[in-house]
């Protein structure tokens, strides 16, 4: 897309910041990621943003979870997935090479478990159509789960391991992203955009997450999620490794330990765009989480929180050009999977915007001519038109 090549002397651009060669519109872990990789090709980049990593990132558990979140139905978007977990290990170590930042990325694995014999059989048939796509699902009998995770409650029937499904800290990992690019000599220009015609810059990339839609009237709709963080009392880490995510009685809920002691509870999935912490929400997720592991009702309830995942009709990203916008690049609607799709985002906009990536058949499930476009923000899929 653009003429300059890679540099070999890789983009530290510390002279006069003339008009950059790549302006991103929002510095959440997308946006960051791709004016990094841009900066490294040796291109001039600015990054817009009022409140850097304010957007759903901030609330975002972390989990790399590509077999977890495989669901019916999605299938190139599990390959997506499984393709930028794949990467995730090198992103990290670069990232952290770079920075020097703990990113808090753990490669534990994820046990997936049900507490009620009902619990189970849902859990099961997910379970199975994940390994029929070959995704790599242990099935665990209880003794099996309490010999990992011992603090897990005795009465939950029975569970799988998903050993590949890792997690990473999100705020960390904005502060090391934005650590990076800022090292790589991107500048980082604290206001919001209006409208893109007001961006002077080679090529545009909307990575605004659920503001996307106002400036381009692709179909990204807020999906609100409520989230609890809890800490282990004493300073100490929690009493458990994995990551788990499970069914209790009829709740979904997944439990996120770090090494901070801090265990992020969650989540809601919400058709909603307030950010409002609801009581019962927090019921349902704390009673859920203590169904599971008992020991969490010691814990201290240290934050509640909700976030806005940037949602779209068929719950896949859109990446690449918009239609009739010569020199704008969308990399938003990311939904409930933009932490892991960072690294593959990053690199496959990037490739389009140096020219190198242009013909990369991962993109094709993803375009933005998927959908029709709205200017008046009254947008809709080609996909729901069928059904109407
Ligand atoms: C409860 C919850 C749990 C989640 N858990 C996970 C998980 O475990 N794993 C996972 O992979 N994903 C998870 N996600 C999803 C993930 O957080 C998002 O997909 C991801 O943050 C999208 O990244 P982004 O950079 O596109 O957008 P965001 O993180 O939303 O960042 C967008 C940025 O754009 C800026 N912006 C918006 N409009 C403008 C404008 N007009 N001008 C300038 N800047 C603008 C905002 O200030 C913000 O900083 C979760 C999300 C939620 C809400």
């Amino acid at each position: 897309m653009l003429k300059r090549g890679p540099s070999s002397t890789a983009g530290v651009n510390r002279g006069p910041f003339l008009t950059p060669d790549v302006a991103v519109v929002g510095a959440g872990p997308v946006g960051l990621a791709i004016a990094w990789r841009c900066a490294q090709r040796g291109l001039r980049v600015a990054v817009h943003d009022p409140a850097p990593g304010s957007g759903a990132s901030y609330v975002a558990a972390g989990m790399l979870a590509p077999v977890a979140e495989a669901y019916f139905g999605e299938r190139e978007l599990t390959g997506l997935l499984t393709e930028s977990a794949g990467r995730w290990p090198g992103f990290a170590a670069e990232l952290t090479e770079a920075t020097g930042a703990d990113i808090g990325y753990r490669t534990e694995g994820t046990l997936m478990v049900g507490l009620t014999a009902d619990d189970l059989a849902e859990a099961r048939r997910l379970w199975a159509y994940q390994q029929g796509l070959g995704l790599p699902v242990t099935p665990l009998r209880p003794s099996q789960l309490r010999e990992r995770e011992p603090a897990l409650a005795p009465g939950v029937r029975g569970g799988a391991l998903a050993v590949t499904d890792h997690q990473v800290d999100p705020r960390r990992l904005v502060a090391a992203l934005r650590g990076a690019a800022e090292r790589a000599g991107v500048l980082l220009v604290p206001e919001p955009v209006r409208q893109l015609s007001d961006v002077a810059a080679g090529v545009t990339v909307v990575a605004a997450g659920c503001g996307a839609a106002a400036l381009t009237g692709l179909p990204v709709r807020p999906v609100k999620g409520q989230v609890l963080r809890l800490r282990a009392s004493g300073g100490g880490p929690p009493g458990f490794r994995h990551v788990i995510r499970g069914y209790a009685d009829g709740e979904h809920v997944y439990l996120v330990p770090r090494d901070s002691g801090e265990v992020v509870v969650g989540a809601t999935v919400e058709e909603r765009s307030d950010v409002d912490i609801s009581a019962g929400a927090v019921l349902r997720l704390l009673r859920a989480a203590v169904d599971l592991l008992p020991e969490l009702a010691e814990y201290d309830l240290v934050e509640t929180v909700a976030g806005l995942r940037p949602g779209t009709p068929d719950n896949a990203p859109i990446l690449g050009p918009l239609p009739d916008r010569p020199g704008v690049l969308a990399a938003t609607g990311h939904h409930r999977h933009g932490i892991v799709l960072t690294p593959v985002t990053a690199d496959l906009i990037t490739g389009l915007i140096t020219g190198e990536g242009a013909d990369e058949p991962l993109l094709t499930p993803f375009r933005a001519d998927r959908f029709r476009i709205h200017s008046a923000g009254s947008e809709q899929s080609r996909e729901d038109d069928a059904w109407n």
